[in-house]
């Protein structure tokens, strides 16, 4: 099969993973809560993120490339390329998204973190990879601001949880000061897919495959934490 075949293959699954198994239990359930109609609820079922307006921010790019791969690959890259699987998947969950950029371009940290604010965001999800000097060092990690708001906090362990349901090794939910985090007054999170200082992740990052199953973990987690 073709790279592009299996990544269509691929998206397509995790397209219908992403909503599936909620809708169906959401569906069969809806026996009536008072003032509710079936036909509301299957809406929410097929679109749970409908109403929900996200910001995604593939770190670095243009002049910034971020962090360097063992590979030569560069982590702007790898960003922007899972930051744009799981924006489609979003809004195929019926969430408006936005992106801070969509292409290999330089925007600032306060003009990524003044578009979370400016959209009301109901979340700000930054997608970075990482790089360590010990090569053994892997997995991802979820960054919630220092002193997050419980939205951002509750929002994490959904990541975490869905990475993890996801066979996904993660390094848990820490507080950092990214700017992309605290320069605005909207729940956020920074994910670091994995370490590009790695062997494992790296190539894990450039598998198409992988970056689909990350992607549909991220929005099932995104899914769970915002539903309504
Ligand atoms: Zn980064």
């Amino acid at each position: 099969m073709s790279t592009s075949r299996i990544l269509i293959t691929a998206l397509v699954a995790s397209l219908a993973a992403c909503a599936g198994p909620r809708m169906y239990n959401r569906t069969q359930t809806a026996v009536s809560p008072a003032g509710v109609s079936a036909s509301t609820l299957q809406e929410r079922a097929a679109l749970p993120l409908r109403g929900k307006c996200i910001v995604v921010d593939p770190g670095h790019g243009g002049k910034d490339p971020g962090a360097s791969a063992v590979d030569g690959s560069r982590e702007k890259d790898h960003n922007l390329t899972i930051a744009r699987l799981v924006a489609q998947q979003l809004k195929e969950a019926g969430a408006t998204v936005f992106m801070t950029r969509s292409s290999d371009k330089f925007i600032s940290l306060d003009d990524r973190a003044a578009m979370a604010d400016r959209h009301h965001c109901d979340l700000f999800l930054s997608i970075h990879a990482d790089a360590a000097s010990n090569p053994s060092a892997r997995g991802a990690t979820v960054y919630r601001a220092r002193g997050a708001q419980a939205a951002s906090s509750e929002c994490g362990e959904e990541l975490l949880v869905a990475l993890q349901q996801a066979g996904f090794p993660h390094r848990g939910l820490r507080e950092a000061g990214f700017r992309v985090l605290m320069g605005h007054s909207r729940p956020s999170l920074l994910l670091e897919c994995g370490f590009l200082s790695n062997t494992s992740d790296a190539a894990n990052l450039s598998d198409p495959h992988w970056r689909a199953r990350i992607s549909n973990a991220v929005c099932r987690g995104v899914i769970a934490a915002l539903r309504g």
